[in-house]
């Protein structure tokens, strides 16, 4: 990552390039809500599928589901989220302002584990230390109250009969409600795995820092179902595998670290998150659980169906342990977009921003220039070939070095150039993004050299 790099020069390329844009942007936009462009949604369409094949396809355990948003409401009450999936708010009544205690708290006092406090504790603590408003800098807080984190709508057709139903704030649910279905389907064996990846919803208090924390994103979950005897070593392998993930995305090992959680949920053996140094900090990129029989228990408490597992080899009966893995896709992008970004200084004094993404998820895997435009011709029958394999963009338009960099800023890893040799021998340009040397290949080479390159 570039030291120079902050979140606003990333929100500016991000919508000067096409990889993001502010949501409703014609209407004044809407508070946290971002849309992907062409350029932004294929690389998050490519971390999506890196991530569905290190641990669907390539993990003969572990099987895929796509389940509902909208969820039978009992699910939510089954889930706990009903009754206490809620935020410490508190007001500034000087300025207006809303904050999370927690975060108040924390950002002022670094060494202070707010995951240990009740509500109560964290009020005292703000009145204590007089912890002031950020924004206008007034002492002059409402009590805490619980925020409830969950979107409500309504279901029905008569007026007045309507059902409150909820958009769903975490994945995970979808794939507990599944278990028994998934386990006689496809005669799966404990431990096996349950992923998908979907939107999420969640009324934050303190949504921002771009996509960082949005109210609609998407997760990409796993729940692995074991016994209670593996589950501790499956826990461990899944802290693994996580972290191998994302250093194979792109993200150095020195922007990573292993967060332990003290404080854990009552049902809960271990957790952790893993953090990335962000633009704005240390903050985590996705959370590893331990969750023991919780969740399968309270389904089969508020469904009445038995969720048990019968070992066909020792015959033993029993409720698996729930090991969760969870990654918000859009954050991940964040995080990848920020790793790659790099001002290069050259040698000849200018300065260029190259986006240094992993070949493989990069969203143009080529960018196709006619040197001039009478070559077009020939250069939309190279992009005619190559874009059958991969996703090219095209350009013909400005001088040869403004389009380069066009192409550097949105990380595309090869150019190929269609000069006036190209209709005389069928060979064309290659230059690498990182390096920008250039090598002369023949036009049918192009497909193998390209596609040995993006592997994943
Ligand atoms: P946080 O402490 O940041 O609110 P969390 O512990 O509530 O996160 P989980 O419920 O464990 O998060 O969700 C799993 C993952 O989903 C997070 O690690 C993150 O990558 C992503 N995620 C959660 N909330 C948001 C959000 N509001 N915006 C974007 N991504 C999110």
């Amino acid at each position: 990552m570039d030291n120079n790099l902050t979140m606003d020069k990333l929100v500016n390329l991000c919508k000067s390039r096409g990889f993001v844009f502010q949501g409703s942007e014609i209407y004044g936009g809407f508070a946290n809500t971002w849309d992907f462009g062409p350029v932004g949604v294929e690389l998050k369409n490519n971390i999506k599928k890196a991530w569905w094949k290190k641990f669907v396809q390539e993990d003969p355990s572990a099987y895929g589901v796509d389940a509902a948003i909208l969820m039978n409401p009992r699910v939510w009450e089954a889930s706990g989220h009903v009754a206490s999936f809620s935020d410490p708010q508190l007001d500034c009544k000087s300025c207006k302002y809303r904050f999370r205690a927690d975060n108040l708290i924390e950002e002022k006092f670094k060494d202070v584990d707010v995951e240990k406090m009740t509500t109560e504790e964290m009020q005292k603590f703000i009145d204590e230390h007089k912890i002031k408003c950020p924004h206008c800098g007034n002492f002059n807080w409402t009590p805490i109250r619980q925020f409830k984190l969950m979107f409500e709508t309504s279901r029905g057709t008569v007026e007045g009969e309507k059902d409150v139903v909820y958009l769903r704030p975490e994945t995970c649910q979808g794939e507990y409600v599944n278990f028994l279905n998934v386990q006689r389907t496809m005669r799966a064996k404990v431990p096996f795995a349950i992923a998908q990846i979907g939107k999420s919803f969640r009324n934050e208090i303190t949504p921002g820092n771009f996509l960082f924390r949005t109210v609609e994103f998407e997760q990409m979950e796993l729940q692995m179902f074991c016994h209670p005897n593996e589950s501790m070593e499956i826990y461990k392998s899944y802290k693994d595998r996580a972290m191998k993930f994302v250093e194979e995305l792109g993200l150095s090992s020195e922007n990573l670290r292993f967060h332990d959680h003290e404080k854990l949920a009552h049902y809960a053996k271990a957790a952790c998150d893993i953090q990335y140094n962000f633009p704005i900090g240390w903050q985590e990129l996705n959370g590893i659980h331990h969750r023991g029989n919780w969740d399968l228990s309270r389904h089969s408490e508020f469904s009445g169906k038995n969720m048990e597992y019968l070992d066909p080899y020792t015959n033993e009966k029993f409720l698996p342990n729930v090991i969760e893995y969870s990654i918000g896709a859009d954050r991940l992008t964040l995080a990848v977009m920020s790793e790659a970004y790099e001002e290069e200084k050259l040698d000849n004094g200018e300065t260029r921003v190259v986006m240094h993404f992993k070949p493989f998820l990069a969203p143009f895997k080529v960018a196709i220039l006619p040197l001039q435009k009478n070559l077009s011709e020939k250069a939309k029958e190279v992009y005619a070939k190559l874009s059958k394999e991969f996703m090219c963009d095209y350009d013909e338009a400005g001088s040869i070095g403004k389009r380069y960099r066009r192409q550097d800023e949105i990380g595309t890893p090869f150019c190929v150039t269609i000069d006036f040799d190209t209709l005389e021998d069928d060979t064309v340009t290659v230059r690498d993004r990182d390096s920008m040397e250039q090598i002369r290949l023949k036009i049918e080479a192009l497909t193998s050299y390209i596609a040995e390159k993006i592997k994943f």
